[in-house]
């Protein structure tokens, strides 16, 4: 469906800076995302199962061996260390779980290993599963499909004009054939990018008008979050009302995408998260990121039912239908496990939850780096000033 505002609109709009106009644009937004998804909301939740040492010099990324910052580092995990975060995310109320992995390609050894993780998370959670594993091709497309992914995420990061400052060693080109074999496979696409790493405002709208041609079914918007010794790293976080007026441009013009709030969101956001979902947020990641924190389980689901949103799981969303694996994806006997902690949180007194989220803080063994390569780019690492 075509965008609801044109390009010209959208810079206007981008200019605005008084609050009751973004408040109108808000509302606006909001009026889209209603007609369209109704109360549904499409919550995710991720792994990082595997970390850190990445090839890569993506400019905002603590995980690029180009980065003086400290990384969580470890080897891909076992199948059942990624079943075991999946049952995490489901306690939690996620309804979609993305295994994510560092890097531009897996070895063959590493996509079979993630292949199972992913076979067992089908058979044994009633999680949607989505894959984010850098550029593939379309037989690995298909084989990450035929072990039960359902959808693959894989960001443009920002503008094309403005891209070969956040990366010189992924090729934005390479972003796009990973798209279209997604797309040849019969997956979703999960295409979205980050906010503020240095783009102009009206990198801002190019980017957005480059991801409706792409019209992805989920849109993740990032807020850099800068990581100290990172190319980006002495950036300032967004101004609140800032983030809130891109959430709702992107939204009219990508007015049919599923739209998620990932990387950033507390930090740049603070107390204007609620207001951010009102711009036309389906769901948000929650948990945590990959090497960083995030809300509690509990705080985000308040924040969408606050707004009379459902984060129950639902037999579809809307536009994009989730079907329940439990008639018959992979034949697994699945738990209940969601909605036997929403009925044990409905009876009266204390209620422990139980539930283990992800953390990087204290799961992975963080790694300082003995030798830092220089840039591709010869740009340099930056720390925040003072
Ligand atoms: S964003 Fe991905 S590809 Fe880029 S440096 Fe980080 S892990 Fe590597």
């Amino acid at each position: 469906m075509a965008s609801l505002i044109t390009r010209e609109e959208a810079l206007r709009l981008g200019e605005i800076e008084d609050h009751d106009q973004i408040e109108a644009l808000i509302q606006r937004a909001w009026e889209a995302r209603v007609e369209r998804f109704s109360d549904s909301t499409d919550m995710c939740s991720l792994v990082n199962a595997k970390s850190g040492g990445c090839a890569e010099d993506c400019g905002f990324c603590a995980q690029s061996r180009f980065a003086d910052a400290e990384t969580p580092m470890h080897a891909m995990m076992e199948p059942e260390q990624i079943l075991e975060h999946a049952r995490a995310a489901e306690a939690a109320g996620a309804h979609r779980f993305c295994m994510v992995t560092q890097g531009q390609g897996l070895s063959r050894r590493d996509f079979e290993k993630y292949l199972d993780g992913v076979r067992l998370v089908s058979e044994h959670t009633n999680l949607k599963r989505c894959a984010s594993v850098g550029h593939i091709s379309a037989e690995r497309a298909r084989a990450l499909r035929k072990a039960g992914i359902q959808r693959v995420h894989h960001n443009v990061e920002t503008a094309q004009s403005y891209y070969d400052e956040v990366t010189s060693t992924v090729r934005y080109e390479g972003r796009l054939r990973t798209i279209d074999a997604v797309r040849e496979a019969g997956l979703e696409t999960c295409v979205g990018g980050i906010l503020n790493l240095g783009e102009t405002r009206a990198q801002r709208v190019e980017m957005a008008f480059e991801l409706a041609a792409i019209d992805p079914t989920s849109v993740p918007v990032n807020m850099l979050n800068p990581r100290p010794g990172t190319k980006f790293g002495d950036r300032d976080y967004m101004d609140p009302w800032e983030a809130v007026k891109w959430i709702a441009i992107f939204r009219l013009i990508l007015p049919n995408a599923l739209f998620r709030l990932c990387g950033g969101r507390v930090e740049n956001l603070g107390e204007l998260q609620r207001l951010a979902v009102r711009a036309g947020i389906n769901g948000v990641m929650m948990g945590n990121f990959l090497t960083t924190l995030g809300n509690e389980p509990e705080a985000d689901r308040e924040m969408f039912e606050e707004l009379g949103l459902n984060v129950a799981r639902q037999p579809d969303n809307a536009a994009n239908p989730r079907p329940d694996n439990r008639s018959g994806w992979l034949e697994g006997e699945t738990p209940d496990v969601v909605e036997d902690l929403l009925e044990a949180e409905a009876a009266p007194g204390p209620v422990d939850l139980g539930v283990r989220l992800w953390d990087p803080s204290t799961q992975l063994r963080y790694h300082a780096k003995r030798s830092v390569p220089p840039r591709p780019d010869g740009a340099p690492n930056r720390v925040p000033v003072g």
